[in-house]
């Protein structure tokens, strides 16, 4: 029996995988759009996106074109030579943002790795070795990497992993003091999440990204911005910063830029990029051509009024909608985050249950997300239809239901 023919189900994850996820007892083996279905046919609306990656739903027939005419072309030819569709995405993402360079890799991790390396580079090139320090906030996430785990502030995912890379610190978010406080001429760099996602989808303040753009100038530290999540449309800008007017020196961005094929980007000014130069920095699949098909016709796509205005548009009527839940039900304390990437925070009476009432939501064949322990999240497709968003709002209370009576 060839291994397409052999029957596998989720009793295999057990056998076979390292057990580091803990994935739904049903295996999806189809989407389209806003819809998925398991081995069995049940169908599920998803407004999860794969975690913030399927900006365009599944399988989105232009990606589909865009992936198979570059399978029938070219896939792979190293950075020993370039290609046609990393010249192309980049083309265009330096046309659509400050950023006048740009730095292919395949996940969000690599490409905070990438934007932390190059600020450490450009210190020790202008100032010397002492300004290497980075500082990070509470409960940020910045990939699984030893080097971002540890920029990251969830100290859970960094223990037990050895000694720590020396030179990091963390200060609480939208906080400007401590930033004020933390922050030296031994800084190299300050690296924030517009919105921050995994720890519960919280927006930062206007006048903190202002203050710390003004630190960063004042002590010559690069503003890194990880846009990873919050980036390529997902704020109803095609990056969270744009909502804020802040610019950063560095950006990185990863998740929905390939719609569910693996790539991510490191942007920033010619004059930043030039410190790493020939040679000091480097990845075997960065800049693939099979990603950066897909990814130029994401950017094509999400990167229109229309697409953009949607997500404004949806995400005000998602955010709306959980509120009424909410206040039915007695259940959220608030609702909140941009665009589409919104989070509905419980109360206190159910603190610490977003998981439960993500399982009751699976239960109802709806899939959402939780960002930590007390906050059930939410990030769709960009161009999810106004039918499918109802129908997961429905099957959503359907959960309530279940949920709130499990409880009581
Ligand atoms: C998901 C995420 C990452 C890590 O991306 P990977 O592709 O899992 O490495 C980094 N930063 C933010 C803000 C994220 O949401």
């Amino acid at each position: 029996m060839s291994i397409q023919e052999a029957q596998v189900s989720r009793a295999d994850f057990d056998q076979v995988m390292v057990p580091n996820y803990a994935p739904a007892g049903f295996v999806p083996v189809r989407g389209a759009g806003s819809r998925l279905w398991d081995q069995s046919g049940r169908e599920l609306i998803d407004l999860s996106g794969g975690i913030a990656v399927n900006g365009l739903g599944h399988c989105h027939p232009k990606l589909v074109a865009a992936l198979t005419a570059q399978a029938n072309k070219l896939w792979h030819v190293s950075n020993v030579f370039t290609n046609e569709p990393a010249l192309r995405l980049a083309r265009k993402l330096t046309e659509a943002t400050f950023a006048e360079r740009v730095f292919f890799s395949n996940s969000g991790a690599e490409a905070n790795e990438a934007a932390l390396k190059l600020a450490r580079k450009v210190a020790s090139d202008r100032f010397g070795a002492d300004k290497h320090e980075i500082i990070s906030t509470l409960n940020s996430f910045h990939g699984r990497t030893v080097f971002t785990v540890n920029v990251g502030g969830q100290p859970k995912y960094s223990e037990g992993f050895g000694p720590r890379p020396a030179g990091i610190s963390h200060v609480p978010y939208n906080d400007l003091a401590a930033m004020e406080q933390a922050i030296s001429d031994r800084t190299c760099a300050v690296i924030l999440e517009p919105i921050q996602g995994e720890s519960g989808v919280l927006p930062a303040q206007q006048a903190y990204l202002e203050g710390v753009r003004a630190l960063c100038d004042k002590y010559d530290a690069l503003l890194i911005f990880d846009e990873v999540q919050s980036g390529m449309g997902r704020s109803g800008k095609l990056f969270a910063h744009e909502l804020y007017g802040i610019t950063p020196d560095i950006m990185t961005t990863a998740k929905s830029l390939g719609g569910g094929f693996p790539i991510s980007a490191m942007l920033t000014s010619k004059a930043h990029a030039e410190h790493l130069s020939v040679g000091t920095h480097g990845t075997t699949f960065g800049g693939n051509p099979l990603a950066c098909a897909v990814g130029e016709a994401v950017l094509d796509i999400i990167n229109t009024p229309e697409v953009l205005n949607g997500v404004v548009e949806k995400g005000e009527y998602l955010r709306e909608k959980l509120r009424e839940l909410g206040e039915k039900y007695s259940l959220f304390e608030l609702v909140r985050g941009k665009g589409l990437l919104v989070g509905a925070v419980l109360n206190q009476q159910y603190k610490g249950k977003a998981g439960a009432l993500m399982a009751a939501a699976e239960r109802a064949d709806l899939l959402v997300l939780i960002a930590g322990p007390d906050v059930v999240r939410f990030a769709p497709s960009l161009v999810i239809e106004q039918v499918d968003l109802d129908e997961g709002l429905a099957r959503f209370e359907r959960a309530i239901k279940e949920f709130v009576a499990q409880q009581a």
